[in-house]
């Protein structure tokens, strides 16, 4: 890393290691068997990392995160289908926001920002409305860090016959999802989260079936994942211009994936990285906005210090100096500001991070608390 270069304790783009990084150094053509290879192998990797091979297609597709969710709801969704969209956050209302400017028919169901929506909420919104096709559900809802319960929830679903797509972007890689278990015909996720490749595709897990049926729904021609799976298929080359760095990068980050444990050894260290985050903040009179319980280890929302002189932008720009980038809050009723857990960090940053913390928010002259809770 550049020694200038701060650490992005944020939802992503992440820090990622050097390894991955110097990956980048080559340019591949798109025709090239040598990239043909590299695509085919990710994609293999990432089915494996869901022992998804049986059940589901890997469709990678360029862009953001956004634009692989977006691609999901048009591929599958028919034009006379309804979703009814699962939300407790900002990522879920993007997902009624894709629905209504792909001119999908939706509902809502919203709970507070801390509070996980039920298998029995889906139960019972699921007997009161019949014409529902598919449900859309965050798993990991970035906007505060909560964990929605992704495997009740998908044996509600299927249990009334109905669809379900998963945005789980900031989840995949880190929090185990077994597709031999948890019944889904969408799971979404793009290569510069909790893999720690570089932003700029997504990709979609999509259930054999339920994707060949799709022929003919997408109301786009670069966002048809129907497409994109078929001319792969056939061709073993992306449609368009693949993000050819982003490939080489992501396959990578993968290989490092494997050699450190895969998905259990990536859950214990964004964990310890969570827990560090969270008993040091906690010593510095810093509360955290969800429980634990419903607290997932990828990104932690903390209460903004109750002081006239604490401001974000202030307090961001005076941690970025000492070397973390820290991320915004997304709520509207209190004043937040988010610290992440993901990426090519361990506990010994983030202790760093905290002590930079502490070093600021002294400099700004904003009162902590001791170890014992009064003010020091
Ligand atoms: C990051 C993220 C996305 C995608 O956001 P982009 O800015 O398009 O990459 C979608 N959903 C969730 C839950 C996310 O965390």
């Amino acid at each position: 890393m550049l020694p200038t270069a701060p650490m992005l304790l944020t939802p992503g783009p992440l820090t990622t290691s050097a390894r991955t990084r110097q990956a980048m150094l080559v340019d591949w053509g798109s025709w090239d068997e040598r990239f043909n290879q590299l695509t085919a192998s990710v994609r293999a990797r990432l089915l494996a990392i869901i022992h998804g091979a049986d059940s589901h297609h890997c469709v990678p597709l360029q862009g953001s995160g956004t634009f692989a969710v977006e691609a999901a709801i048009g591929t599958l969704v028919p034009r006379d289908g309804k979703v009814l969209v699962l939300i407790n956050g900002a990522y879920g209302k993007r997902l009624a926001k894709i629905c209504e400017v792909l001119g999908r028919a939706f509902s809502t169901f919203a709970t507070a920002e801390d509070e996980p929506t039920t298998a029995a909420d889906v139960d019972r919104l699921l007997h009161a409305d019949p014409s529902i096709s598919h449900v859309a559900l965050i798993h990991c809802e970035t906007s505060t860090g909560i964990l929605n319960p992704l495997p009740a929830i998908a044996q509600v679903v299927k249990s009334h016959g109905k669809r379900l797509i998963v945005d789980a972007m900031s989840s995949f890689g880190a929090l185990p999802i077994d597709a031999r278990e948890v019944p889904f015909d969408a799971l979404i996720a793009a290569s510069g989260k909790c893999l720690e490749g570089v932003p700029g595709m997504g990709f979609v897990f999509l259930d054999k079936q339920a994707l060949a049926a799709a022929q003919g729904n997408c109301h786009s021609l670069a966002m048809d994942l129907f497409e994109q799976h078929r001319y792969m298929a056939e061709t073993g080359q992306w449609r368009f211009t693949p993000p050819t760095h982003v490939v080489a990068a992501l396959h990578e980050a993968l290989l490092q994936y494997h050699e450190e444990g895969g998905q259990p050894a990536r859950h214990q260290r964004y964990a310890h990285n969570c827990q560090t985050l969270l008993e040091g903040m906690a010593e510095l009179g810093l509360r955290s906005f969800l429980p634990a319980a419903i607290q997932a280890p990828i990104i932690v929302t903390f209460h903004a210090p109750q002081h006239s002189r604490y401001q974000f932008k202030e307090f961001y720009e005076r941690v970025k100096a000492k070397g973390f980038i820290l991320y915004p809050g997304k709520l509207t009723q209190v004043e937040t500001f988010r610290v992440g857990c993901i990426g090519h960090v361990d506990a010994t940053d983030m202790r760093a991070a905290v002590t930079s913390i502490a070093q600021v928010l002294r400099a700004m002259d904003i009162p902590l608390l001791s170890a014992s809770g009064v003010p020091a």
